[in-house]
């Protein structure tokens, strides 16, 4: 297994920037859930350098999520991507004089989740469901309560 994620903060001494090439196995995620699956390889690219007292890399990255359609359950991939993200990690943090990129990579590209999912253009089951589904008396558009005795006077 390549450890391109890993960073060596001595080559990094003197001003030089290196360039980030490399293609992560999903494993790192290390995610173990039914509803969110991670089976594609994630691409990364960008740069490291030093800046003042701080590690900085900057990154793109890229992979495919998998998550269920919220309203049939189908597995959906969804493209997931990250453009110019920028993390700094103040030098006095590395005892090793390593870093390994892919923590910071695992959490930025899981922010950029959504929180649910649905088939494009709008799952078809939704019309078949929509009978069945309870509407919220206090959701916008619904009905007024009606009472029809309200009007009614008691003696
Ligand atoms: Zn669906």
């Amino acid at each position: 297994m390549s450890d391109a994620f890993i960073l060596y903060i001595d080559r990094l001494k003197g001003g030089t920037v290196q360039k980030l090439g490399m293609i992560l196995s999903p494993e790192f995620f290390d995610i173990h859930e039914t509803d969110l699956l991670f089976q594609d390889p994630v691409e990364v690219s960008g740069e490291a350098y030093l800046a003042e007292e701080e590690l900085v890399i900057h990154l793109n990255a890229s992979t495919i999520a998998r998550m269920p359609c919220s309203v049939c359950n189908q597995m959906l991939p969804l493209p997931l991507a990250i453009k110019n993200f920028y993390h700094a990690e103040p030098l006095s943090s590395f005892k090793s004089g390593l870093f390994d990129l892919r923590e910071p990579l695992r959490e930025a590209l899981l922010i950029e989740l959504p929180k649910t999912a649905e088939c494009p253009g709008g799952c078809k089951e939704r019309a078949a469901i929509a009978p069945f589904l309870k509407k919220h008396p206090e959701a916008p558009g619904a009905p007024e309560p009606y009472f029809p005795f309200s009007d009614l006077k008691y003696p």
